[in-house]
């Protein structure tokens, strides 16, 4: 069996998002958030896991990320490449705002995530598009692709 090449989760290959690696794209507001709140979990990327292929087998088109499926991970579909770095940063945000809301209230519905974000990272979540997803105003996710560039 041929041996695989050991990476870091961070950096594997997911894809681009405005002419930034997404991967690069988490490293980086992973390291803003944590700045904003020692809340925030140091949570690897976890790319394309069963659970997310099988709902997006299922037709779930909203399945792009979620946690508390890997302990220590945040699970991602490859799909999340396609959309705006306004999903991509609010479905991150939104995330990580699950385990800082359990930590703070014990909670963690969706809206549980969204208020600790609120919270302790000072940003408000909006559902935009189609799918009706995550989103951040483009100010904002600016800052972010610009600050993950190489
Ligand atoms: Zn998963």
């Amino acid at each position: 069996m041929a041996k695989r090449a050991k990476r870091s989760p961070v950096w594997t290959d997911i894809g681009q998002v405005a002419g930034v690696a997404v991967s690069s794209l988490y490293a980086y507001i992973l390291i803003w958030a944590r700045r904003q709140s020692k809340l925030v979990p140091k949570l690897a990327l976890n790319i394309d896991c069963s659970m997310v292929r099988e709902q997006r087998r299922k037709g779930d088109r909203r399945a792009f990320m979620h946690v508390n499926h890997v302990p220590g991970k945040l699970c991602v579909a490859h799909e999340v490449a396609s959309l705006s770095p306004g999903h991509v940063v609010g479905l991150f945000l939104h995330e990580l705002g699950h385990p800082i809301a359990y930590k703070l209230w014990r909670r963690s519905e969706q809206e549980d995530a969204d208020a600790a974000v609120r919270q302790e990272l000072g940003v408000t979540i909006l559902y935009r598009g189609p799918l009706v997803l995550q989103w951040v105003p483009p100010k904002f996710a600016k800052a972010m692709t610009a600050f993950a560039k190489p």
